[in-house]
């Protein structure tokens, strides 16, 4: 399958040849023709698989073809986080790199006069987060009465980060007649009700969480004590010489807790999360892109989205509770066909989540035995009892039980 047999114009092949994509991705394959042909998407996929190209380029397409005189905005990319945002709206800059397409982004957390100038000058595609749209909208700076088409991204995101009365919100504000575009990376009852709440006879297409991504990854897990690992961190870093890492915490506490310890071993570094102003967010993860930054420490929310095509390794210092969060995390590493490897540290406390993740992967996680940080304790030991009753269940099937022993 090639780009030029979906359809699409010459200036957006250009754009794809300049960003070296040769093949559409499965997302993509299955969703520029339904969006080319007008319809609306019921998407499940996540950020990783290609998704934004999959809307970005038929928009392009549409708005290159149907010029319009006057200068309100087509298109509306609502998305949740400030960093996906940002990427978003570059992707746009980079697919629409030969067809002159005016867009800009809009997020909270740094001052709305740039902002507000770039709207006046007359923008086609807007990207913008809930809260500061509607506050734009409030001041009357933004009106949606031209919009042609709605993409709703990481619906299911919007759900956790407690935005959907916002995603409601801004829907009243946007034309009954439109086309609309849903991606989410799960399918709850409850995102369900709001894809049927807004869309009209969608087509749905779908992508897996990227096992196939996962398999492509090297993955290696290391059993080690809580306050060994920073030190297990930095010995891997100068023993395998990684250029660079995304390292993951499940705090934003650990993630400066983790800088303040490499920093000190002279390795450069810095953390993103939440408490972090917006500036030292961008600065850090543009220093890490350059290469003048070695490692950068994240929690989940604070990563979502980033996306760095030549990340080569990535650390869970602490596993997830979630397993599906461990696929979100390896997932960035091994892009655009690079090779990547992912590796783990697991403390006692954190069997009963790698159990998850493997029973969710389907397959060992490597243990890697000859380190100079090893468990002190008993790797035969049982897990901590959990009080969920399904984690239990699965303590007891054993199929997960010889897991320690290994
Ligand atoms: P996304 O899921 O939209 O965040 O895209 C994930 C990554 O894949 C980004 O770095 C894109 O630049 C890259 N990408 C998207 N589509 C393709 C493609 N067809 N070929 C190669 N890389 C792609």
């Amino acid at each position: 399958m090639t780009f030029q047999k979906l359809n699409l114009i010459e200036p957006v092949l250009q754009a794809l040849t300049a960003e070296g994509y040769n093949t559409p991705t499965p997302i993509q394959h299955q969703a520029i023709p339904v969006v080319l042909a007008g319809r609306d998407i019921q998407g499940c996929a996540q950020t990783g698989t290609g998704k934004t190209a999959a809307f970005a380029l038929p928009i392009i397409q549409h708005m290159y073809n149907n010029r319009k005189s006057h200068k309100g905005i087509r298109a509306l990319i609502l998305t949740p986080t400030r960093e996906l945002a940002i990427q978003i709206d570059e992707s746009f800059k980079a697919y629409s790199k030969f067809t002159r397409l005016k867009h800009t982004v809009i997020f909270g957390g740094v001052s709305q006069v740039p902002q507000v100038r770039a709207l006046s000058r007359g923008v086609e595609v807007l990207v913008a987060t809930p809260g500061r749209l509607l506050d734009l909208i409030g001041q009357g700076y933004i009106k949606l009465h031209h919009l042609e088409t709605f993409v709703l991204d990481e619906a299911d995101r919007m759900l956790d980060m407690g935005f959907i009365h916002d995603v409601k919100r801004v829907i009243a504000y946007l034309p009954a007649k439109r086309q609309t575009l849903f991606f989410s990376a799960t399918m709850s009852p409850v995102i369900e009700k709001l894809a049927q709440s807004m869309l009209q006879s969608p087509v749905k297409v779908e992508v897996t969480p990227p096992t196939s991504t996962v398999d492509k990854i090297e993955q290696r897990l290391y059993h080690t004590n809580k306050k060994d690992k920073p030190k297990l961190l930095h010995h891997l870093l100068e023993e395998q010489s990684i250029p660079t890492a995304l390292v993951f915490t499940r705090t934003k506490h650990g993630a400066n807790r983790v800088v303040k310890y490499l920093l000190g071993m002279q390795v450069k570094s810095a953390a993103i999360h939440g408490n972090k102003s917006q500036t030292a967010r961008q600065a850090a993860l543009s220093d890490f892109k350059k290469g003048s930054l070695r490692v950068l420490v994240a929690t989940d929310i604070a990563a979502r989205g980033i996306d760095i095509d030549e990340l080569t390794h990535v650390f869970n210092f602490d596993l997830p509770d979630v397993p599906e969060t461990y696929i979100h995390r390896i997932g960035r590493t091994g892009r655009a066909g690079l090779e990547g490897t992912a590796i783990a540290f697991c403390e006692q406390e954190e069997r009963v989540n790698l159990r998850d993740i493997e029973k969710l992967i389907g397959k060992r996680v490597p243990v890697v035995q000859n380190h100079p940080f090893p468990f002190d304790g008993n790797l035969t030991q049982s897990p901590k009892p959990s009080h969920d009753n399904n984690r239990n269940q699965r303590s007891r099937n054993p199929q997960f039980r010889s897991r320690s022993a290994s």
